[in-house]
């Protein structure tokens, strides 16, 4: 069995306390990677290396610094489907999706590379003649990435894209349930890199999370997980008033209004709900119907949830692989659980299909009756669970929509202009989509309102996150001026 080490200073080094930890393949419940297993002396070595790139990388050309990061972007295209194996072998998630990830890296890696060139900073009108007012935005220094499992590639990029094309250093810590895909990538991808500029340290969130956001000389944390994880880190990061970047949860309603297409927004609502298992922070985890199509919609939307595709994530035909992990599993079953518990109608799914005797598959699974106070129209599901509950007016979906903690999403179906406009301009959620859920642009930012996260990624909103801007004023001539001492007149 293959062991994967820590990328530490462009060398392939294991933990020094010489552990390691299993990595298993959701769908077959099988160990098939043991990784380094770090903790706080692997995170200083990874931060030490870090540190010495750093003024190297700062200074480097932007013309230079825009070749690496476009020559890393031509190298994952080139090793997408290796790379994108690893993915779904370690989460699960379907050939299909891994090798969008890759697209994702490779777009992401060219976006930010042009961008780092080209916008550096601005000339602001000065208030006396003769002079000049630069902004000059600077990088950081070292930047701590931590990142989930449920996306390993694309948000490792959303991060590491933006944080090196700024001229920061990376410390990486990949998720331990999806660790091996990001180490293949940088194996094949990473060389042109120098030195330190790109480090990857591998292990348990207390054990090697904490030492990266605690370390002082990590000025800058950017994480995407779960909000109580979030809360930790910003905890933990305020002690240095460290600057910290998070992307949370979510709990994205999406509205189906009388008018719609139905066919069209119960297809739309099963991929966005079922997609990757449920398992991303933008799923539809809940639906406002309004009452006039609430029954054509329910059993259209049960329909194409007993049509998804459920299998080995590696076949071509499959839309649904096995939830990534054990964990993962439970919890949505215990959800599942608990809304029956409190009155909630399943329609469909509910758990593992028959066919599977192993691998974490669980059921697409539609409730109806539901009401607002149950919690899984209120708490994160993060499964193939989508609860439907019916609405009288545009007004009562939008104040059942924001009535969470939540603000990440939220989606419509309508061919009322005034019916989405008006959700979108009075839904507190930082991406609303209008007949075209979970759809990203990379050029336009992504990111949390409420407890949903705070700092954006994508969009030149990313790359600010990892740049601060310094004022710089030039007067051209060396005098004294009126303004300075002595204030009274019995001065010179
Ligand atoms: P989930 O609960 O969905 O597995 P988490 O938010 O706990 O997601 O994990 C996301 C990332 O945060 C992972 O890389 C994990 O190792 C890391 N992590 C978990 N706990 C901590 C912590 N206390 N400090 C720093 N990182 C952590």
């Amino acid at each position: 069995m293959r062991i994967y080490k820590n990328f530490i200073n462009n060398d392939w080094v294991g933990a020094i306390s010489g552990k390691t930890f299993p990595v298993d393949n959701p769908a077959t419940e099988e160990v098939f990677a043991e990784v380094s297993r770090s903790g706080t002396r692997d995170i200083d070595a990874a931060v030490v290396a870090a540190g010495s790139a750093f003024n190297g990388w700062r200074l480097t050309d932007p013309g230079s610094r825009r070749e690496i990061l476009k020559e890393i972007a031509k190298k994952t295209v080139e090793h997408g489907d290796e790379v994108a194996k690893l993915i779904t072998q370690e989460c699960g998630k379907p050939f299909v999706e891994a090798q969008d990830e890759i697209d994702v890296i490779a777009s992401n890696f060219e976006y930010y590379a042009e961008l780092g060139r080209d916008q550096i900073g601005r000339i602001v009108a000065p208030t006396s003649s003769r002079s000049m007012s630069l902004v000059k935005y600077e990088p950081y220094g070292v930047v701590g990435c931590i990142i989930p499992w449920n996306f390993p590639m694309a948000l490792m990029a959303w991060k590491v894209a933006p944080a090196l094309a700024a001229g920061n250093t990376v410390v990486l810590k990949p998720s331990e349930v999806t660790p091996v895909s990001i180490l293949k990538w940088a194996e094949m991808t990473c060389d042109s890199l120098p030195s330190g500029v790109l480090n990857i340290v591998n292990g348990y969130g207390k054990e090697a999370g904490s030492p990266l956001v605690e370390h002082p000389d990590v000025p800058v944390v950017a994480f995407t997980g779960s909000i109580a994880t979030g809360t930790i880190i910003s905890q933990l990061a305020a002690k240095n008033l460290k600057k910290v970047s998070l992307e949370l949860g979510g709990k994205d309603p999406v509205i189906i209004c009388a008018d719609c297409d139905i066919e069209v927004a119960a297809k739309g609502a099963a991929w966005g709900g079922f997609m990757n298992a449920g398992q991303v922070c933008t799923s539809v985890e809940r639906v406002y119907v309004f009452d006039e199509v609430a029954d054509s919609f329910t059993e259209a939307l049960v329909e194409e949830a007993k049509k998804v595709n459920i299998g080995d994530p590696m076949d071509a035909n499959t839309d649904m692989g096995p939830m990534a992990s054990s964990v993962q599993y439970e919890k949505a079953h215990e959800k599942v659980g608990l809304a029956v518990e409190q009155g909630a109608r399943l329609l469909t799914g509910g758990g593992r299909p028959e066919v599977f005797d192993k691998g974490y598959f669980y059921a697409p699974t539609v409730f109806d009756n539901m009401t607002a106070e149950m919690e899984l129209m209120n708490e994160e599901a993060f499964s193939p669970v989508v609860p439907i509950q019916k609405v009288k007016s545009l007004e009562e979906a939008i104040e059942f929509s924001n009535a969470t903690k939540y603000g990440l999403g939220c989606s419509i179906y309508t061919k009322d202009i005034e019916l989405a406009m008006t959700a979108a301009d009075d839904i507190k959620a930082g991406s609303f989509w209008i007949n075209n859920p979970l759809s990203e642009n990379n050029a336009a930012p992504f990111g949390g309102m409420k407890m949903s996260g705070q700092g954006r990624e994508l969009g030149i909103e990313g790359l600010d996150e990892f740049r601060e801007p310094k004022h710089i004023l030039i007067d051209y001539r060396q005098e004294k001026k009126d303004w300075w001492f002595p204030y009274g007149s019995d001065g010179e």
